[in-house]
């Protein structure tokens, strides 16, 4: 069988099932190239209890984009040889409340736009169907929107939406690379929240920013809040645009 894309839309089922009975189990998990988006560094790196700067430097690497100069997260694999997740164990993931985005996803995709005309985003799936995976012999047959809310994706696409937005913004308005500030700046209210935390609550760098003060109380409560007001400050920050 060939590796097939179908263009589903939301009410159409699929076979499919992944667990400890198929003969491929973790097989995906152990050919590895996982990108993270600040969303998933937030929930991985709280569910296993570590500041950020640690987890960014104990299970991750960095590349920067060669025409954009934005910095890419991506999962450590285990060596040059073996590129298995550092999270994959013999029982399955390690992390599976905290799994990223995109393995959540599997074995759809998701392909996202904002609406020039309403702002609203217009999402499409795609089920990669691949020859190696053994899943799609399963009598499991959930419709799209099924899987979506199964796996917990709505507050990960909700979240991740906001980084194509900084993307988008970037592209028009900052089309040459970041700079070596302008790249460090980034990962650091993208990635590594902790210090972007420090920043905010203990040197004060909002201040030029002047959020709603609701903005600045929920982002000492919650980490998620905490996240959107670190990627509007992108915005205004790197790209010149403040929303409120
Ligand atoms: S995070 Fe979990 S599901 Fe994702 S590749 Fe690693 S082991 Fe597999
Ligand atoms: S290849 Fe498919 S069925 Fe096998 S472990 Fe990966 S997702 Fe599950």
């Amino acid at each position: 069988m060939a590796n097939e894309m179908i263009p589903l839309s939301e009410g159409d089922r699929f076979a499919f099932c992944c667990s400890p009975e198929v003969p491929c189990f973790n097989e995906c998990c152990k050919d590895l190239n996982q990108f993270l988006t600040p969303y998933d560094v937030l929930c991985l790196k709280n569910h296993l209890g570590l500041r950020s700067d640690v987890f960014l430097d104990r299970y991750t690497r960095q590349h920067i984009g060669p025409e954009t100069g934005l910095p890419v997260v991506v999962l450590t694999q285990e060596s040059a040889t073996d590129l298995k997740c550092p999270f994959v164990t013999p029982k399955g993931c390690s992390v599976y409340e905290a799994r990223p985005a995109s393995c959540r996803t599997y074995p759809l995709a998701r392909l996202a736009s904002r609406s020039p005309d309403t702002g609203r985003i217009q999402e499409q799936y795609v089920l990669l169907k691949e020859a190696h995976c053994r899943g799609f012999e399963a009598e499991n047959r959930p419709t799209a929107r099924e899987w979506v809310q199964d796996q917990g994706l709505e507050r990960y696409n909700e979240m991740n939406d906001l980084l194509m937005e900084i993307i988008g913004l970037k592209r028009r308005r900052h089309p040459e690379p970041l700079d070596m500030k302008e790249r460090r700046l980034f990962r650091i209210a993208c990635y590594d929240l902790d210090a972007f935390r420090r920043q905010v609550f203990e040197k004060g760098e909002l201040q030029e920013m002047n959020p709603p003060p609701e903005w600045v109380k929920a982002a000492r409560e919650d980490d998620a809040a905490l996240l959107r007001l670190s990627l509007e400050w992108v915005k205004r920050a790197l790209f010149g645009e403040f929303q409120q």
